[in-house]
């Protein structure tokens, strides 16, 4: 049903553990439907973004642009940084009302509303950005030595599992190779950033440190972690864990596309910002969605 190679990524297991049925529409539905007009609304779906997020895609994008140049001899200004921040903030904002604009085109009745950028979500990523780039840690980094940048879409392999735990740089340095990653949305707990730094350490080499920028309350607060190997090995024990609990719910999916089997959110504060509620049975009330699929199954 799924012949796609198991896959795992931080964004896979928490939208799995919000919701076993929101996993399997994305994540299998969404993407061997492509071709048929449901999956290629339920694509679209999950492609729209809030401007929360749009806002701190963007901060990463510009971010990683100005590194980029800096490493090729070019500093950008402060007020370029803003026109560029802003410039690619309209645009992700345009595209996020092209797609609503597309949804509605097929008749759904969606909670999407189109916005236009707001200037104090400008005005916080321009200064995002400038913070980040001003910081000290990034311009000792930047002052010497060489920096590459990875895509995040870069998976890398264990097993049969693709990983995906990209840093955002590697920066070669006299005292070694350092792996840096951003946290936009949250400064992880402490375990959290260790397993982060755990499999990130998979794109550098035996003691390479993960330096991670995490955003918390407008500031950027810098962890440098040197992962153990054991360390890294618990790390991939829970990938494995994870994995197989994907490609468990996944089975459960029948014939034709049959969702009956696959669990619901545990919380109704799960289906509050779900971009495919207007195609699920919870749509009318989780509880009584709940009740319907439990009788169906006792058939
Ligand atoms: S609306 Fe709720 S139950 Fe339905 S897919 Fe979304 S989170 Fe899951």
């Amino acid at each position: 049903m799924f012949p796609q190679q198991p896959t795992w990524s931080n964004s896979r297991i928490n939208l799995l553990q919000r919701c076993p049925r929101a996993f399997v529409l994305r994540y299998g539905l969404a993407q061997v439907s492509r071709n048929h007009e449901r999956g290629e609304i339920l694509s679209i779906a999950f492609q729209i973004q809030t401007p929360w997020i749009l806002l701190h895609q963007t901060i990463r994008e510009v971010v990683l642009d100005y590194v980029e140049d800096h490493v090729n001899g070019t500093v950008w200004s402060n007020s370029l940084i803003g026109l560029r921040f802003k410039m690619d903030f309209e645009k992700a904002m345009r595209m996020r009302n092209r797609l609503i604009e597309r949804i509605q085109s097929h008749n759904h009745h969606t909670s999407f509303q189109e916005k236009r950028p707001e200037q104090h979500l400008i005005d916080m990523g321009i200064e995002t950005c400038i913070t980040f780039i001003q910081h000290p840690e990034l311009q000792n980094l930047l002052a010497e030595g060489s920096i590459k940048r990875i895509g995040l879409t870069k998976p890398t392999q264990y097993r049969k599992w693709k990983i995906y735990s990209a840093p955002d740089f590697i920066h070669h340095g006299p005292k070694g190779n350092s792996l840096i990653k951003l946290n936009l949305y949250s400064l992880p707990s402490r375990n959290n950033r260790e397993r982060q730094a755990a499999l990130t350490r998979l794109y550098g080499n035996l003691d390479s440190t993960v330096v991670l920028f995490s955003l918390k309350q407008k500031k950027w607060i810098v962890n440098r972690i040197t992962p153990m190997n054991v360390q890294v090995q618990q790390s991939l024990d829970l990938v494995a864990n994870d994995a197989e609990k994907m490609e468990s719910i996944l089975s459960l999916v029948g014939r034709n596309n049959d969702l009956s089997l696959i669990p619901l959110a545990d919380s109704y504060r799960s289906c509050m910002h779900c971009n495919v509620r207007f195609l699920c049975p919870s749509q009318h009330g989780l509880e009584k969605a709940k009740a319907e699929q439990r009788a169906l199954m006792c058939r």
